[in-house]
């Protein structure tokens, strides 16, 4: 549409009236380099936190001296209005940097807008005045100097440490290694991403660990796992990562970042012990193993002569040495699981029948509490039927030592969801919620003064979970102080 070059138009009142709401900005006159201002929209005043009466009539760079610009430079706002008027076409600056007097103690602020210039023309059709549009985008500026200030940091810190950092998308590609990770296996980062780590992962470890990390981006908890990844020497390093979930600003998951430590050391020194466990437990039992049989001996003279003192403390002493024999094996279970010699032997039989037989032991061997067994439906599983038997007669006695005396000890198995679901609830002194989490590591003992008297090594539940663990069921206590503990345990039906 052509216009009338008439500055009066623009001064009339139906043109300011029209003009003020508008969200464009100015018209300017195109008479470069004085560009004068002919109508100035609210919108543009408060962007410029001035007044209609300060500007109108004056030159633009007159008005705002400096916001020139270069007029040899691309970006400057001189050289857009020359496009314009050349080029008969609309000129857009998409960033425009411009330092502004945000208040009257005249402190000052960089601001960012983008400018779009059209051209008006006269009715020769040539360009007579120029409508600009000033748009602030201060905001998306900040905020996107905010990211890459805070993703430069990131990097920085990433690329700096001995810590194995990476990186993975919601879909579980990996999206970034950091150095570390090039430096130890001595693979390119693109190499790595590409699956290569998945690679270089230990043989004996790679399900296991790739179904901790896996099953992490179903329910986008944190993870936390060890495996063994080949160096770029070819030795095996152990690695132990934990993992958490990222999210978008708009909530949505965005994957995962893991950081990882090498330790390969602590293995190994953990090796060792075990090791030295396994050795000196084999050693004592030896020992044991005769003492036993002469106390046997022992037993059966003393009733042939009727001593009945000898016949009561060899008793005592017989059971002492089951007792340690019984703590020696526990040590050498845990041995033995470590290096993954426990072997679960599968067979299908009555989880009822079981819990029936573990209730005629446990009622002759314990009478301190009472100990209730509620009545069980036939359930068979396929497990390792004297395993299973250790976990449920190490849950019951320790329902047994951790309650008082002629308390309560409830045993039930129910199926629910295909699954047998075994319990023991007792009504001793509970577990605070500190302990529960870790009461199924190894060695793990509660620290209080009544536990400093009970006799343990906070090995009798760590041996449970890992044979519940192989059997693919869950283990877990619920527990209230004061007010007693369940443990449970499931297993497939
Ligand atoms: P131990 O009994 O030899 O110390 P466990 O591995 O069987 O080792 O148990 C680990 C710890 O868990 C115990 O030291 C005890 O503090 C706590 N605990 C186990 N069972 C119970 C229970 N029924 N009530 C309260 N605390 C328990």
């Amino acid at each position: 549409m052509s216009q009338s070059n008439n500055d009066s138009f623009y001064s009339s009142k139906e043109f300011h009236n029209f003009f003020k709401n508008s969200p464009r900005s100015l018209v300017l006159k195109a008479d470069a380099p004085r560009f004068t201002i002919l109508a100035v929209s609210d919108n543009y005043l408060n962007l410029v936190h001035k007044q209609r009466g300060e500007i109108l009539g004056k030159g633009l760079f007159e008005a705002f001296p400096g916001s020139e610009g270069d007029p040899s430079e691309q970006n400057s706002v001189q050289s857009s209005f020359m496009r314009v008027i050349t080029t008969r076409e609309p000129d857009e600056l998409p960033i425009f940097k411009y330092e502004i007097v945000v208040d009257n103690t005249g402190k000052k602020e960089t601001h960012y807008w983008t400018n779009l210039n059209e051209p008006i023309f006269d009715e020769e059709g040539n360009v007579a005045d120029l409508i600009n549009t000033t748009t602030n985008i201060t905001g998306r500026i900040r905020l996107e100097q905010a990211v890459e200030e805070s993703e430069a940091r990131f990097r920085i810190m990433a690329e700096g440490t001995n810590i194995f950092i990476a990186m993975a998308d919601q879909e579980s590609n990996a999206i970034y290694f950091n150095r570390a990770w090039s430096r130890l296996t001595g693979r390119s980062v693109e190499d790595l991403m590409a699956y290569g780590w998945v690679d270089l992962l230990h043989p004996e470890d790679k399900e296991r660990y790739l179904k901790i990390y896996l099953d992490a981006f179903k329910v986008k908890g944190p993870f936390h796992g060890d495996f063994r990844i080949l160096n770029k020497d070819g030795e095996y390093r152990w690695l132990l990562a934990d993992g958490s979930a990222r999210w978008h600003t708009d909530g949505s998951f965005a994957g995962y970042v893991s950081a990882s430590i090498d330790i390969t050391e602590q293995k190994q020194s953990e090796q060792r012990k075990n090791d030295f466990i396994s050795m000196v437990s084999h050693e004592l039992k030896t020992p044991l193993t005769s003492i036993k049989s002469f106390v046997q001996v022992l037993q059966r003279k003393a009733q042939k002569d009727g001593d009945e003192l000898t016949v009561s403390m060899l008793d005592k002493a017989d059971k002492q040495v089951s007792r340690m024999t019984t703590l020696i094996n526990g040590f050498l279970n845990v041995s033995r699981l470590e290096s993954a010699q426990i072997f679960i032997d599968y067979k299908h039989f009555d989880l009822a029948e079981l819990i029936k037989e573990t209730e005629e032991d446990t009622l002759a061997h314990i009478s301190s509490h009472k100990v209730v067994f509620a009545p069980v439906e036939p359930t068979i599983v396929n497990a390792d039927r004297d395993k299973i038997a250790q976990v449920i007669q190490n849950l019951i006695s320790n329902a047994a030592k951790y309650s008082p005396q002629s308390s309560t000890i409830q045993v039930a198995c129910t199926t629910q969801d295909g699954k047998a679901v075994v319990s023991v609830k007792d009504e001793g002194r509970g577990i605070s919620e500190t302990d529960l989490p870790k009461l199924f590591e190894r060695y793990y003992r509660v620290e209080s003064d009544e536990n400093r008297h009970i006799a343990g090594f906070g090995i009798g539940l760590y041996l449970s979970g890992e044979i519940i663990k192989r059997h693919d069921g869950e283990i877990w206590a619920e527990s209230k102080v004061d007010e007693g503990s369940t443990f449970y345990f499931t297993l497939p039906v």
